[in-house]
């Protein structure tokens, strides 16, 4: 009833001045007729009492005094009930300025205030509005709506609902109604209206008419949605960041009623419950929390406690469902501003579990990454080794170069493995080690193939004193613990075998415990393929150059090979000023010996004679075939009596020759030579052989089987 006072108030006012004459005049009259009462009771006491009072007196003389008496007491009365009239004329001014003043002070609150304020009567005709009232229905001057109605300023059918509601108010008797509504106003300017109204109570208590007040609430609605969508927007972000905030009440801390544990929304749905499903308690939490971080998390809370200081921890929950999920929660402390002591814990829960398992997976990853990194290291590593093998292998002359190179590259591939190059013979009968790594090899040095089981299949093959697999026949399986052996195939041909193996005993505490890795394997089989090409590649090459300088028949130097020898022999012979000598030798009668025994028994002789030479020649000299049945000996540093010493042995060899063919002893043949020499009979090689030939001529000139010296008198 609060608001229904006021106005109640300025009613009762009101009617106290209008009734304030009332009672006062009433009162007059009382006194005029209590005046009037007292005059004729004292006139009729008098009238009694007048032959006692003066005897002596005629009635005239009575009637004079009654008369004069009766005067005097009527003007007394006139006089005081004018004194009383004067008083209450006088109050009633004063009323009357006081009530005008009242009314000036509400008219002006009215006006002043923004709130739209109007009263009607029980006809709904507005009896009051303020100048907001006014000016939001589009008139100037309140006094304007006096008498109208709500159907004066509104189109019917709105006009008619808010009357509805106005008779309801005031039929009901209920003392506030408090509305809300959109409404436009003169302007068009659309705004929240919280309206009140309450009904205008007269001083007999009957409701004569409603009072309304218009607040324009359009801001506040404003800054209401604004903080509902705020705080949608933060409870949104929170549920999205799976953040969620919590407080904790110190100075109830030991209180339940007073629930000193607050947790938002979103910690309820971080904890695996709907919001409000559970009861927010410190025990409530614990029972979350992971059995093993519980203890982590207990002391965390209390030294916070005990310090009053900011902490974060992480930690783990278990949710209702058996999900584990890794919660982050940072907290710090409000404290009473007078007495620095703190009333509250705030903080933030943050479900952090992605987060956690990227950082395991990234942990994970760089971990693999880092291992890839060092095998790629590894892997970068040994192909610069074999590379470096490689072009070191094409610079080798010959294949026992080439052996020493594989065994220095294997064992910096393999540092960690002993190891052995074994190669197969040409005539394929035996396997020889050529080359050896690492700590000492145990088995055979030389072997056949079929005692590598790698050699027979053509495949790799692995031993481990563990497993089951056979060792190689070539491999003492009581000294070694693991062994690896991989052919060596270049063109469908096993070359060799390139084996790894490692001792018992004292590699596992070098190494430790482990076997043949797929990496290794493969590095192994890698390096076998390399070296495989590179022997094959020696192999051929070399089979190439006897090709190109040796004499298929004979296996001499051809006579390219002896020219470009003699090329490099005589310049070095001149430099030194050394002497070179040249022997021609020329079958005596060959064609006669083909003739007579025919084409191969002459190609029998021929590989026969070429031995003999071979068997003849020093470190430096060269024996070739020099075309047909025609030789040619270079002897380095041999002057001209050597040369025919050396001739003259050769030609009693070849005389003492005895070739045998198809069973059938062939007959004996002879051999002219002729020697020259370099410087005596010229210091060109084109010059010396052209002497060593016409020496050669002169020899067969004078009856063959003999040593014929350039411009020499032959020896017999
Ligand atoms: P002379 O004593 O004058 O040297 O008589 P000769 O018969 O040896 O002389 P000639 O140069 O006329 O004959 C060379 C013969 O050598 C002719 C050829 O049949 C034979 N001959 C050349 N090359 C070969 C060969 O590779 N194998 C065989 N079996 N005979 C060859
Ligand atoms: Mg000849
Ligand atoms: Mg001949």
């Amino acid at each position: 009833m609060a608001t229904n006072v006021a106005p109640g108030k300025l009613s009762t006012d009101s009617s106290q001045i209008e009734a304030g004459a009332g009672p006062e005049i009433s009162t007059d009259w009382k006194g005029l007729a209590w005046l009037t009462l007292l005059v004729a009771g004292g006139l009729f006491v008098f009238e009694k009492l007048k032959h006692i009072f003066f005897p002596g007196f005629t009635p005239e003389q009575h009637q004079a005094i009654t008369v004069v008496l009766g005067t005097i007491a009527a003007v007394i009365g006139s006089y005081f009930q004018t004194r009383k009239l004067e008083k209450t004329l006088l109050l009633h001014a004063q009323a009357e300025e006081k009530l005008a003043m009242e009314r000036n002070l509400f008219r002006t609150v009215t006006d002043n205030i923004p709130d739209s304020i109007f009263a009607k009567n029980a006809q709904g005709r507005y009896i009051f509005a303020n100048k907001a009232f006014a000016t939001r229905h589009g008139l100037n001057n309140p006094e304007d709506l006096l008498g109208k109605t709500v159907f004066d300023l509104f189109p019917k059918e709105r006009a008619t609902p808010l009357h509805a509601d106005d008779m309801k108010a005031m039929r009901s008797g209920e003392s506030t109604v408090e509305t809300e509504r959109t409404a436009v106003d003169a302007k068009g300017k659309m705004s929240v209206l919280h309206t009140t109204k309450f009904p205008l109570i007269d001083a007999s208590n009957t409701v004569v008419g409603i009072v309304g007040m218009h607040r324009d609430i359009t801001r506040r609605k404003e800054a209401e949605q604004k903080l509902r969508q705020s705080e949608a927007n933060l409870a949104a972000a929170q549920r999205i960041a799976h953040f969620g905030s919590l407080e904790l009440d110190l100075v109830n801390l030991d209180d339940p009623e007073k629930e000193p544990v607050r947790w938002s929304d979103e910690v309820f749905r971080i904890f695996g419950y709907d919001p409000g499903t559970t009861e927010a308690t410190r025990r409530g939490f614990f029972q979350v929390v992971h059995p093993d971080d519980r203890e982590q998390v207990r002391q965390t809370l209390e030294r916070a406690l005990q310090e009053a200081k900011p902490y974060t921890m992480d930690f783990r929950i278990i949710r209702p469902d058996g999900m584990v999920r890794n919660i982050h929660e940072r907290a710090d402390f409000v404290f009473d501003p007078k007495t620095q002591t703190p009333l509250k814990l705030v903080g933030s829960i943050q479900d952090v579990t992605e987060r956690v398992q990227a950082e395991i997976q990234l942990h994970t990853a760089n971990q693999e990454l880092a291992v890839r990194v060092l095998e790629l290291q590894q892997r970068s590593r040994e192909i610069s080794l074999l590379s470096e093998m490689g072009s070191r292998l094409q610079a080798c002359k010959d294949a026992s170069e080439a052996y020493a190179q594989i065994g220095n590259s294997a064992e910096q591939l393999f540092p960690k493995w002993s190891g052995e190059l074994c190669v197969t013979s040409s005539s394929r009968t035996a396997v020889e080690t050529v080359s050896e790594w690492g700590e000492a090899n145990h088995g055979e040095r030389i072997f056949t193939p079929d005692d590598c089981w790698a050699l027979r299949r053509g495949q790799p093959h692995s031993f481990h004193s563990e497993e089951k697999a056979s060792a190689c026949r070539h491999i003492d399986p009581a000294v070694v613990d693991e062994s690896l052996c991989v052919p060596l195939m270049a063109q469908g041909e096993a070359l060799g075998v390139l084996n790894l193996q490692r001792k018992r005993g004292q590699e596992q505490q070098a190494y430790g415990l482990r076997s043949w890795g797929e990496a290794e394997r493969r590095l192994a089989s890698v390096l076998a393929e390399q070296v495989a090409l590179a022997l094959g590649n020696l192999k051929l090459r070399e089979s190439l150059r006897n090709q190109s300088i040796c004499d298929p028949l004979t296996g001499l130097a051809n006579r390219r090979y002896m020219e470009e020898s003699l090329e490099r022999e005589f310049s070095r012979a001149n430099r030194k000023k050394s002497c070179l000598a040249i022997l021609m030798l020329d079958l005596d009668h060959f064609k006669r010996f083909n003739d007579t025994f025919g084409h191969q028994a002459g190609d029998a002789l021929l590989r026969t004679l070429g031995d003999l030479l071979k068997r003849n020649t020093r470190g430096q000299d060269i024996a070739c075939r020099y075309g047909g049945e025609e030789f040619a000996l270079m002897l380095t540093e041999t002057n001209l009596e050597g040369a025919l010493r050396r001739a003259n042995i050769v030609r009693q060899q070849v005389k003492q020759l005895s070739v045998e063919y198809a069973g059938q002893l062939l007959g004996s043949v002879s051999v002219s030579i002729g020697v020259a020499i370099c410087p005596d009979h010229g210091n060109t090689m084109t010059d010396v052989l052209r002497a060593a030939d016409q020496a050669l001529y002169s020899a067969k000139r004078e009856g063959r089987d003999r040593v014929s010296a350039s411009n020499v008198v032959p020896v017999a």
